[in-house]
């Protein structure tokens, strides 16, 4: 799904899936306590080994879809109980969790591919042949 997310480097827009958004939010988490440059070092040598995420902060190798849902619902619930909010209201929309916090894809994040459909009526102008100076 393609969304603006806050990343160390700031706001960018990215597709992105879950393994994705898991690891983005880990090297936020490691560029906050070390530096931007080794975060991912560090996301890799983690020993948060109660975090929710631990299990999946590498992105890569096989993950069971399933469990990668609750570990999320479930750092998000202790994300919103630091925070005082309830994790269906979560204020931070550009969190790379965010479409994935209640174990559904929330799409209200989601960015149309605006390029895509322009780039579509280009070819469709171009398929009908329907020129403007045409005297058909
Ligand atoms: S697993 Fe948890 S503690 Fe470790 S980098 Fe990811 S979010 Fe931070
Ligand atoms: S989506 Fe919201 S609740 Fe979940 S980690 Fe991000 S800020 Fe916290």
């Amino acid at each position: 799904m393609r969304v603006q997310i806050k990343t160390m480097f700031g706001l960018i827009i990215k597709n992105i899936n879950s393994r994705k958004a898991i690891l983005i939010k880990c090297l936020n988490c490691a560029a906050e306590e070390f530096d931007k440059n080794s975060a991912l070092q560090h996301v890799e040598k983690c020993d948060f080994y109660d975090c929710p995420l631990f299990d999946f902060r590498k992105e890569r190798g096989y993950q069971d879809p399933q469990i990668r849902s609750k570990a999320i619902i479930e750092y998000c619930s202790l994300c919103g109980k630091v925070d005082g909010f309830m994790v269906g209201q979560c204020p931070h929309r550009t969190c790379s969790l965010f479409a994935y916090r209640l174990g559904k894809m929330d799409k209200s994040v989601e960015i149309p591919r605006l390029v895509k459909k322009y780039k579509c009526s280009l070819s469709k102008t171009r398929i009908g042949s329907s020129s403007p100076h045409s005297t058909k």
